[in-house]
């Protein structure tokens, strides 16, 4: 679109402002809410990285000044009518001054769920459910990349850094091929998801998202295998 379309769409409010939802491009995970202006817009296109305006302390606000928890902008979109920016970006550090890598840390129980009922999960019957555990999963690496708390093997792996990864691959395929010329049910599936952490470790650090991959599995759909499969 061109830049005259979206300057005339954005609708600020009476204090010249327009709410800003941030977004992890990796992950999809909702990081933070803020607040842009004309000016903040404009230093943020400049620049690529997120400029907001602060409304506690009335100025501009280049998120990640102080704390070094910068935003790289991957896209910037606005929504039906105009009144929501949507800021993807790749998230340096944690997002929230809390040192949590999402604002959103904290939730409001729905009446009738318990808790720990919730968390256990009910079964879960609709195909896009069944794999959610891997969009969890995508999620918890990004913040244990963002946070590297101590004592973590996640943390672990990111620290050590790509090299240490690959050989991990490596092992955990092998540790997969020898399971299944066992005929070992139990360690098949206990190496499957050893291999499928570890990648997904390494997609992180390759800052390749899952969605990119699930999308290449997509358009192969109903198509048949290519050569250089074999
Ligand atoms: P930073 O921009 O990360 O250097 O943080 C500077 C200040 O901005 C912090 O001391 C907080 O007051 C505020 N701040 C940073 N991140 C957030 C956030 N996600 N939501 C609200 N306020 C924030
Ligand atoms: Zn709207
Ligand atoms: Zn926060
Ligand atoms: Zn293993």
């Amino acid at each position: 679109m061109s830049e005259a379309s979206w300057q005339d769409a954005i609708k600020w409010d009476e204090n010249g402002l327009v709410p800003a939802v941030v977004q992890d491009v990796l992950s999809k995970e909702v990081l933070m809410l803020a607040y842009m202006n004309r000016e903040s817009l404009a230093q943020s296109l400049a620049s690529g990285q997120t400029w907001f305006w602060s409304r506690s302390r009335g100025e501009l606000w280049h998120k990640g000044a102080t704390s070094g928890h910068t935003q790289t902008i991957r896209s910037l979109r606005y929504d039906c009518d105009g009144d929501t920016l949507l800021v993807q970006v790749e998230q340096r550090g944690a997002a929230c001054h809390t040192g949590s890598y999402s604002c959103f840390y904290r939730s409001i129980d729905l009446p009738g769920t318990d808790k720990a009922e919730a968390a256990a999960g009910e079964p879960q019957e609709r195909p896009e459910e069944r794999f959610a555990v891997l969009g969890e999963l995508e999620t918890a690496i990004a913040q244990r990349d963002a946070e590297r708390p101590e004592g973590t093997y996640t943390s672990y792996l990111f620290d050590k850094g790509v090299d240490k990864i690959l050989k991990k691959i490596g092992e955990e395929s092998a540790e997969v091929i020898i399971a299944a010329k066992n005929e070992d049910p139990d360690e098949l599936r206990s190496e499957s998801a050893d291999l499928i952490y570890h990648l997904l470790v390494l997609l992180r650090e390759r800052k390749l998202p899952l969605d990119d991959v699930l999308r290449e599995l997509g358009t192969r759909r109903n198509k048949p295998t290519t050569n250089k499969m074999r």
